[in-house]
């Protein structure tokens, strides 16, 4: 059997180990990466010789599948405290619509008196999605169709059809906690507001509750790993062009000449890819999805306190998320000085940190560094999404991203793309 993954990122790494998993010593993988690296979207960026990542960071002490791999490849997980940069602000562009504070009692009150008990209905809500979502781990050797089927078969595929807004305020929670609280977790983890997916906006809020890690080294270690256990071989700077299928398989055109193999697997966005298909219907979805754009920068410096209408850079709050419709110029703010050993910033935008965003935000800049990201499919409801087999032979792990887009969905896509090359063999 002769596989051949395109993309090192999260899920080619992942689907190399199930492929290999599942075919013992039987079959040969080989990987291939348009860049210099592997990890894809997972990408550690230095300031001043700290780490920090750039890309997918967090990963949920719920995440089995990038659970056990951590585990079993002995790597380290680092704790990340959602409440270890401070107090919480909502921004609207001009004022803070909300603050949490220091004391729980404080924050409680204050949450109680705006929201009355919507934020407990949220939770709940979240809670339940996510208890029922655990249920995709008792179908480890399932070969779903699509990522609509796989949502489906834990009940949640009306999840997909419908927005985060209409969702959540259908259970009962005040608009006003979905505009502002609920908007600056969806706005911080996928730039849109909470008119995404009811799928992806849950997602987003579970990934915000707290009990998240990254791992010592930087995530896309894990790739790296991931690869060298599946003993496949990776030829990165080896950018696909073309998959041309035939009776006998499919022939793979990649920069440094042509390979015929038994299954063809995209781990990578087709929107992104620029691979020619041939011998192939492509489904609605594939290659045709709006793509969001997000840069991360890494600022070491002074904030502007005048920025937010504070005396002081201690009086901003540690996190600053942005609400729906925000006039901001960017969607989420962080301190990092504790890291980064000196007055820091995460900065998230959507039009990356301009001259003069930086201008208005901080008061002396001494470095930055800064990543921009086609970042992921928009998320909204009813984008079409296309099948994880697209023909006999080719396959396609990133469908899973016309829903939603974390490391541990792309793992899960990733197993039952795995199970669908052994049950085509
Ligand atoms: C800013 C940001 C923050 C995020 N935060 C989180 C988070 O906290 N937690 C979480 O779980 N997820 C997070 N995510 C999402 C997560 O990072 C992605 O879902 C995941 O990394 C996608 O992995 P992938 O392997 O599918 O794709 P990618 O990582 O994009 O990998 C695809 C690879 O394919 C390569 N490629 C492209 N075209 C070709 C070609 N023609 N030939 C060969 N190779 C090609 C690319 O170079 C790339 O290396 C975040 C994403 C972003 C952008």
């Amino acid at each position: 059997m002769r596989v051949a993954i395109v993309g090192a990122g999260i899920a080619g790494g992942s689907l190399a180990w199930f492929l290999r998993e599942r075919l013992g010593e039987r079959g040969r993988i080989d990987v291939y990466e348009a860049s210099e690296r592997v990890g894809g979207r997972l990408r550690a960026v230095s300031l001043g010789g700290t780490q920090f990542e750039a890309g997918g960071k967090h990963i949920h002490e719920r995440n089995r599948c990038i659970g056990s791999f951590v585990d079993r490849l002995g790597l380290d997980r680092q704790s990340v405290g959602h409440g270890d940069a401070g107090r919480i602000g909502v921004w609207d562009g001009d004022r803070f619509a909300v603050t949490t504070s220091p004391s729980k009692p404080v924050t409680l009150f204050r949450l109680l008196s705006r929201y009355g008990l919507s934020p407990r209905r949220a939770r709940n809500r979240t809670r339940a999605v996510a208890d029922r979502f655990d249920d995709i781990y008792d179908h480890p050797g399932t070969a779903f169709a699509t990522p609509t089927a796989l949502l489906g078969s834990v009940g949640l595929a009306d999840l997909q059809s419908q927005s985060g807004h209409e969702y959540l305020t259908d259970s009962g929670v005040d608009p006003q906690f979905v505009n502002e609280l609920i908007a600056g977790t969806t706005r911080t983890i996928y730039g849109q507001d909470p008119a995404l997916n009811a799928f992806a906006c849950l997602t987003a809020l579970t990934g915000m509750g707290g009990d998240t890690y990254t791992l010592g080294l930087s995530n896309a270690t894990l790739c790296d790993r991931l690869f060298t256990a599946a003993e496949a071989t990776v030829r990165t700077e080896t950018p696909v062009e073309r998959v041309t299928l035939g009776p006998d398989g499919a022939r793979l055109t990649a920069s440094t000449g042509s390979r015929d193999y038994d299954a063809v697997c995209l781990a990578t966005p087709a929107e992104s890819a620029g691979i020619e298909l041939s011998g192939v219907t492509q489904p609605a979805g594939y290659g045709d999805r709006e793509i969001s754009e997000l840069s991360v920068a890494y600022v070491a410096g002074r904030l502007d306190p005048e920025a937010f209408g504070e005396q002081s850079p201690e009086d901003v709050p540690g996190v600053v998320v942005t609400s729906a419709d925000s006039t901001a110029g960017f969607v989420h703010l962080r301190d990092v000085s504790e890291r980064a050993g000196r007055p820091a910033y995460k900065l998230t935008t959507q039009g990356g940190a301009t001259p003069e965003l930086l201008d208005s935000l901080f008061a002396t800049i001494d470095e930055t560094a800064e990543v921009s990201w086609r970042a992921f499919p928009r998320l909204d409801p009813e984008s079409p999404t296309p099948p994880f087999r697209l023909a006999d032979g080719l396959y396609y792990v990133n469908a899973m991203e016309s829903i939603v887009s974390t490391m541990e969905t792309q793992a899960i896509a990733a197993r039952s793309v795995a199970n669908l090359v052994v049950r085509d063999r």
